[in-house]
């Protein structure tokens, strides 16, 4: 079984988009491991998108995904990872399939809705920042 980091972002929760987003996850089968609304910080937001520092959007996503609270979640199912990412849709909306999350709902960039791991190796490092001391979330 695969476990994927999903992150409904602070514009995603100001729209009323969590239960949405939430539920299309689960009518595609996956099970809710952990579920936490929170208020994410910039050191936070640095670490769990370290690997964008430079690009000319960092700073404007930085502040995005501060703005306000975030509801991060671990799901599990088979195949997390790549189901996961083809129901969140393009990284922009604008490009994104409609049917996918970011293709329904929109949003402007960095304003995407959602967030989902790329990765079991990217699912690995965020759980371990957001949920940290949580070793059974590293069992995989
Ligand atoms: N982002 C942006 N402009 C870009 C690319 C990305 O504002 O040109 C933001 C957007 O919020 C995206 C996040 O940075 O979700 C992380 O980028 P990534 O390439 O990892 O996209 P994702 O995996 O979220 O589809
Ligand atoms: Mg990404």
């Amino acid at each position: 079984m695969e476990r994927t980091l999903i992150i409904v972002k602070p514009d995603g929760v100001a729209r009323g988009l969590v239960g949405t987003v939430l539920e299309r996850f689960e009518r595609r089968g996956f099970r809710i491991l952990r579920l936490e609304m929170r208020q994410i910080d910039r050191a936070l937001a640095e670490q769990h998108y370290a690997h964008l520092a430079g690009k000319p959007f960092f700073e404007g996503l930085l502040e995005a995904i501060t703005e306000g609270p975030a509801v991060v979640a671990v799901l599990e199912r088979e195949n997390a990872i790549k189901i996961a990412r083809n129901l969140i849709g393009a990284t922009n909306p604008v490009d994104a399939a409609a049917g996918t999350i970011r293709g329904d709902f929109g949003g402007e960039l960095p304003r995407n809705v959602v967030h989902g791991s790329d990765s079991v190796e990217s699912y690995l490092r965020e759980a371990g920042l957001f949920f940290p001391g949580d070793r059974d979330l590293l069992q995989i």
